[in-house]
């Protein structure tokens, strides 16, 4: 595509200095500076999209900036205070790519454009300046385009509000209200300090808005690091006294009375998310729903390193490919995609709903003709939700209403569909919602809009030939002369006798006559002369004009315009009845997505042989035949078989809490695709999918924790032993009964011996302590020694057999301790030198041979047992529990001191000898 050819406005830039006042000092500037300064002054923070002509100019810093991050060429117009301003633009018609790469820089834009006509402003005098205002600022979290937005993913603003209370650890109570303004989800909920970041981990805002006072809190510091956008504001904008009547303004009501009741904190936060949006959008409205209230106990809890090692949404390295919800997505749409996606982040708590998202499952796995019906036309609906929030904007084009009108008529049809035999509830709910948009919108919006539409309503020719008689005349009009321009041309060839002679058009002459230079004469010479007005001269050829053609042409263009004008009046009209359903619209977008959900669970579930999990309130765990799904799907590529394995974790005979399983077996054997297995069991089950297992039933899990020893985290410039220190730390004073906690190699960033003990005090505490259900992998095969003690504490293995020198992994997980580490097969495996193998063997030996003494089994005879010492009074809640435990609190104060971010790494090894001898209780 050719770069359009940039428009000089000499009257704007060469306009003599006029005074005005900018920044304080009398200053000599040009009326368009002034009135750019003006503009710049008024939007601080971002960078000004200042609009000239076909392009988006860029001056001083901002130019500087863009020109840098964009890569285009800086150049200068004019002087400010006798310097040179620097400049670059870019063209209004590329301006979303330019955008996109300021926002994914971190960068927010002020669009200002011309609210006149050039020729209005010369109108007031040859020197005025074009009228210009700024029409939106774009943020990461307010973005509506497709080509700014990914279509798989949620595009959230979010809002985090801190009220003064008494109550919560620090005195305050927390709330978070978050909205994608480019499909109108609006939800608040309560949080509190210490649940921020899995909230925000499972929100996973684009932009975050936060008061300057909490901004600036040092606690926060490396959270707000971890967010892509963060935008302090000032207290005002957290206004817990006006939150209230701004919220009712926006939703255009009297009071919030018919809203639910929500907390001050959730009002202040809502607030903030509404003045933003307000901000932001210069007055127009996103189709935002009401927000919905959650509670806080609604979602299983996962913080954001098990959602990262996991690796729920998206691999370690940031990719959706190979992440669990790439390879249980089935999903036709991009709004089943998001939904899927938001599914898989918050896992549900309540049995029953988590039930009633079941059967919907069930119910298209075993009606295999409806789930392709709906599959069917299901690929065919848009994205209606986007395509609501554009025309609420302003933003919007002939397709995106015929993206409405095409998704409400596929919605008809699949509520009809739906209805046609007795479905579950999820599903006849959704079809409900369906069926009962006015179906005369779908239908005039199918006849007003033409099959090929072009991007903008500016450029005319959207509305379908028959739907309005006044339109259907005036194109005629217009089309009929350009049949008349055409004869006109042959005519004009005859009498001529040029045969070259074209009637032709451009934005400058408009039609116009032209023939080669030697043909020129000939029109310039009796009897021709009187008729062709000579108008420009080329090389090569010469154009004229003719009284007959400068008439049709006036018809011409005013048929055009007019009928331009009747389509632009009728892309209004149809606006203001899409409008008018927005509600109903955006209910429609939330069914289709929860249809698309539900029948690609089911397909994947026919397709990856998945069963139905039972979920219940219980605190059973066991899962017969599971499989890991990525690893699944990953290894069948490769044309290996995935060995299933069963995991029971539900409370024994008797007991009252679940068991830990403590998982040995060589490096390679299969322990960290066991442990992550089981969790992802967990996560699938819970958010109403069906699970890649034989059997599996579920007693809800309320917080899932999931940690790999020594992560690397260097990245952060924090130790790794740290960090895995820390968030063993946080488990054992989080994790409840009903959690399940994954521990994979716990205690490896560190000598054996610490390694050792550590491991060994955490997986007594999970005992008896939390009391959790959990899976702890280890290479310390003395913790197997601890099952003797720990009535739940279940020792597996994953089997490997010997072979000739050579370790063949079986990938089985069995009963039993692993009777070694096959360290050195692994290693020759890997390819060490054999020398370097013999050697490890000779010593080896050696070392066992020491060892005989068997130090576990003497720490076992010696020790007290942890129980004994740390026995948590019976009164204390379950979550509560590491609290009363003095070691865990010493450990907690002296963890709570350090701040990882802010040490030398001399600092941090003193720290760690610290946190060593709290933990030894000293
Ligand atoms: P470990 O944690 O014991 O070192 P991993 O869980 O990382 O072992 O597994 C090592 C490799 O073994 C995996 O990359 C996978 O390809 C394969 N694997 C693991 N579990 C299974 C299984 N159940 N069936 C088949 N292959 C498996
Ligand atoms: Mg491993």
């Amino acid at each position: 595509m050719d770069a359009p050819v940039k428009k000089a406005e000499p009257d704007e830039a060469t306009s003599a200095p006029a005074t005005v006042r900018a920044g304080g000092d009398t200053e000599r500037v040009t009326p368009m500076m002034a009135q750019f300064i003006e503009i710049k002054t008024a939007n601080p923070g971002s960078l000004l999209f200042y609009r000239m002509g076909d392009f988006y100019e860029l001056f001083f810093e901002d130019a500087e900036l863009a020109s840098r991050t964009l890569g285009i060429v800086l150049t200068k117009r004019g002087k400010h205070q006798g310097e040179d301003i620097p400049m670059c633009g870019v063209p209004v018609e590329r301006a979303e790519e330019y955008l996109h790469k300021l926002i994914a820089a971190g960068h927010r834009v002020s669009v200002c454009e011309q609210t006149e006509d050039p020729s209005e402003a010369k109108k007031r005098g040859p020197k005025s300046v074009v009228k210009r205002d700024v029409v939106r600022l774009v943020t990461p979290g307010t973005l509506t385009e497709d080509a700014l937005l990914d279509a798989r993913r949620e595009n959230v603003l979010a809002a985090v509000a801190r009220v003064r209370s008494g109550e919560g650890e620090d005195g305050y109570v927390y709330a978070l209200a978050f909205a994608d303004i480019s499909t109108g989800s609006f939800r608040v909920a309560e949080t509190d300090a210490l649940r921020l970041p899995a909230d925000l981990a499972r929100i996973e805002p684009a932009e975050l808005l936060v008061a300057d006072a909490v901004y600036d809190e040092p606690a926060f510091k490396a959270l707000w690091r971890a967010l892509p956008a963060v935008t302090p504001l000032p207290k005002e904008s957290f206004d817990g006294a006006g939150a209230e009547r701004r919220i009712a303004g926006f939703f255009q009501v009297a009071t919030l009375d018919s809203f639910g009741s929500f907390s001050r904190a959730e009002l202040t936060a809502a607030a903030a998310i509404v003045a933003y949006v307000e901000r932001t959008q210069l007055g127009a409205r996103p189709p935002l729903s009401r927000p919905q209230r959650e509670a806080s106990t609604e979602a299983m809890v996962i913080d954001p390193a098990t959602r990262a090692n996991l690796e729920i949404l998206r691999t370690t390295t940031g990719d959706r490919a190979g992440s669990l919800c790439a390879s249980v997505d089935r999903t036709v749409t991009s709004a089943g995609a998001r939904l899927l996606s938001r599914r898989l982040a918050e896992p549900l708590t309540d049995p029953s709903r988590i039930a009633a998202r079941l059967d919907a499952v069930e119910h298209l796995v075993d009606e295999t003709g409806l789930r392709a019906a709906l599959r069917e036309r299901l690929a065919g609906a848009p994205d209606l939700a986007r395509a609501l929030s554009r025309v609420a904007l302003g933003r919007s084009g002939p397709r995106d209403l015929a993206a409405i009108g095409r998704g409400l008529g596929e919605g008809l049809e699949i509520a009809r569909l739906i209805a046609a035999s007795p479905a579950p509830a999820e599903l006849t709910q959704a079809a409900r919602v369906l069926g009962s948009v006015d179906p005369a919108l779908a239908a005039t919006l199918q006849a007003a809009l033409g099959d090929e539409l072009p991007l903008n309503r500016r450029d005319g020719g959207f509305v379908r030939a028959g739907y309005a008689d006044e339109l259907d005349a005036t194109r005629a009009m217009r089309d009929e002369s350009r049949r008349v321009v055409a004869a006109l041309e042959r005519r004009y060839v005859e009498e001529t006798g040029v045969r070259a002679l074209k009637i032709r058009h451009n934005a400058v002459l408009g039609y116009f006559v032209e023939v080669s230079q030697q043909n020129a004469d000939k029109l310039r010479e009796p009897p021709f002369d009187v008729i062709f007005v000579h108008r420009q001269t080329m090389a090569g050829a010469m154009r004229f004009t003719s009284t007959e053609l400068a008439e049709l042409e006036a018809k011409i263009a005013s048929a055009g315009e007019r009928a331009l004008a009747l389509e632009q009046r009728i892309f209004d009209e149809l606006v203001v009845a899409v409008l008018a359903q927005a509600e109903a619209i955006r209910a429609c977008a939330e069914a289709l997505a929860v249809i698309d959900v539900t029948a690609g669970l089911a397909r994947l579930a026919v397709d990856e042989g998945h069963v139905r999990p039972e979920v219940d309130g219980g605190l059973d765990f066991r899962i017969e035949g599971g499989r890991h799904p990525v690893v699944e799907q990953a290894l069948r590529r490769d044309g290996g078989p995935f060995v299933a394995n069963d995991c029971e974790l539900s409370p024994p005979e008797g007991a009252h809490s679940g068991r830990i399983w403590l998982v040995t077996g060589p490096n390679m054997a299969g322990k960290s695709t066991f442990l992550r297995q089981n969790a992802l069991i967990a996560i699938l089950a819970q958010a109403g999918a069906f699970v890649p297992a034989k059997l599996a039933h579920i007693g809800v899990v309320d917080r899932l924790f999931s940690r790999v020893g020594a992560a690397d985290d260097l990245a952060r410039g924090r130790s790794t032993f740290m960090v895995e220190m820390v968030e063993t730390a946080a488990i054992l004073n989080q994790a409840t009964e009903r959690s399940l906690v994954i521990l994979d190699e716990i205690g490896r960033g560190t000598a054996t011996f610490d390694g050792l003990s550590i491991a060994w005090a955490s997986l007594e505490n999970l005992h008896e302590v939390n009391r959790c259900r959990g899976l702890f992998a280890t290479h310390f095969h003395e913790l197997t020694a601890l099952s003797q003690r720990l009535p739940r504490l279940v020792n597996a293995t994953v089997k490997v057999k010997e072979w000739e020198g050579e370790v063949i992994f079986l990938h089985e997980v069995v009963p039993g301790a692993a009777d070694r580490s096959y360290g050195i097969q692994v290693a020759k495996l890997a390819g060490l030198p054999p020398a370097v193998v013999a050697r490890a063997r000779a010593v080896l030996t050696e070392l066992e041979n020491a060892d005989r003494a068997a130090p576990a089994q003497r720490i076992l005879d010696d020790l007290p047992l942890f129980a004994a010492i740390n026995r948590a009074p019976a009164a204390v809640p379950a979550g509560h529990a590491a609290k009363a435990d003095p070691v865990a609190e010493a450990v907690k104060t002296a963890l709570a001191g350090i701040d990882p971010d802010e040490m030398t790494p001399r600092e941090a090894l003193e720290a760690l000898y610290r946190l060593k001898a709290a933990a030894k209780g000293g």
